[in-house]
């Protein structure tokens, strides 16, 4: 199955898909392009547009004749929103924003359809599935949650067509963003009409600071074998306006990472305790504004599903797919986590993921299809 594999068709969707822009939250013409697509293909097309309508949800479907796993590729037709120049096809090479990151990886899950399709008959059913909310701060994946939790979905295997293409991601870190605002009661005033003992919100945002590091420290110790250390990050510190007045607001920013073992809502709280000690002690106000971008995720790479693509790599390189951990999220964890459907990562290697050139080969294109079809052959078999 893997020999009508067809680079060409690989090459000028991806080109087609990334020449419609389409940043985080608006991605409804791509998306409707993709819809088209897939029918052409002979999948059965939904377009979920009611809940979110600027980025609608596309479900493409393949019967296989007869019972077996519903199998899934899924990946996000949304691309982060940082300028690109025109795209353009080079030395087997596509240029483009999203070329990597992934419509180039979703190009792959429609190629890897036409060939099951071309076929004939298989056991199951596949399934195409693009969304539009994926890169944050823009997304968080609202769609795919709503699509899992409140629409109904249902699958038995899902392949997320990114990361992983010369690894097997078994596991990821867990991501919050926070911002906290350190406070205190009333308005600024001249330093020294300030009645001595005032809260003072900077020093106070030091102390969070101070508490960060202490945690840091200890969260060191603590190295989960695939993605390291857990980490408190601040990227912002605002606080004051003028030299000699004394300030009524601090505020820091930053992230929360955390590994397998641990969650988000155990995150919460200890962070939570942490500031309500600063609070007391300081006797500034502290709000936390937390929010999730996604859960951790881990599988066992000896899972059915694992073990199907990581022979399916091998079938098709010839090499053994290491295991390893990344610290950055995607994805999988909707599934995997909360819904209990088992999910693994792998996508063609490309370059320049939310930098200012992005390209993908054609031939890790026409790589990643192959490992796919091999995939669904091992899980029909
Ligand atoms: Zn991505």
């Amino acid at each position: 199955m893997i020999d009508l594999v067809d680079a060409d068709r690989l090459r000028d969707l991806t080109l087609e898909l990334v020449s419609v822009e389409s940043p985080t939250g608006d991605t409804a013409e791509v998306a409707r392009l993709f819809a088209r697509r897939l029918e052409q293909i002979g999948m059965d097309v939904e377009v979920l547009d009611e809940a979110f309508p600027a980025t609608p949800i596309v479900i493409g479907r393949l019967r296989g004749g007869s019972a077996g796993p519903t199998v899934v590729l899924d990946g996000h037709l949304d691309t982060v929103p940082i300028p690109h120049a025109p795209p353009t096809v080079e030395d087997g090479v596509v240029y483009g924003r999203g070329t990597a990151d992934m419509k180039g990886p979703l190009a792959c899950a429609v190629e890897t359809a036409r060939v099951v399709k071309e076929r004939g008959p298989f056991p199951g059913e596949l399934v195409v599935l693009a969304t539009g909310l994926h890169e944050s701060p823009g997304g968080r994946g609202e769609d795919l949650a709503w699509l899992l939790r409140e629409h109904g979905f249902e699958a038995d295997a899902v392949v997320v067509c990114e990361l992983g293409g010369d690894t097997f991601v078994a596991a990821h870190m867990g991501l919050a963003t926070m911002e906290i605002t350190v406070s205190r009661p009333g308005q600024a005033t001249h330093e020294l009409k300030t009645a001595a003992g005032s809260p003072h919100p900077i020093t106070a945002a030091g102390r969070v600071i101070e508490a960060f590091a202490a945690r840091s420290e200890e969260l060191a110790k603590q190295q989960h074998p695939l993605v390291g250390t857990e980490t408190y990050f601040l990227g912002e510190v605002h606080g004051g306006d003028f030299y000699n007045r004394f300030p009524t607001e601090c505020r820091l920013v930053g992230t929360r990472r955390w590994a397998p073992g641990n969650d988000y809502g155990a995150v919460d709280a200890e962070l939570r305790t942490l500031l309500s000690g600063v609070a007391e002690e300081t006797g500034c106000a502290i709000e936390l504004d937390l929010r999730l971008v996604r859960e951790c995720y881990e599988i066992d790479p000896s899972h059915p599903l694992s073990t199907a693509l990581r022979g399916a790599y091998e079938d098709v390189t010839g090499e053994e797919l290491p295991v390893a951990g990344v610290k950055i999220v995607a994805d999988a964890a909707f599934f995997h986590g909360d819904c209990g459907i088992p999910a693994v990562y792998h996508g063609p290697i490309g370059n320049g993921a939310h930098g200012d050139v992005e390209s993908v080969p054609v031939a890790e294109l026409v790589r990643a299809t192959k490992v796919y079809l091999r995939t669904l052959e091992r899980l029909w078999a």
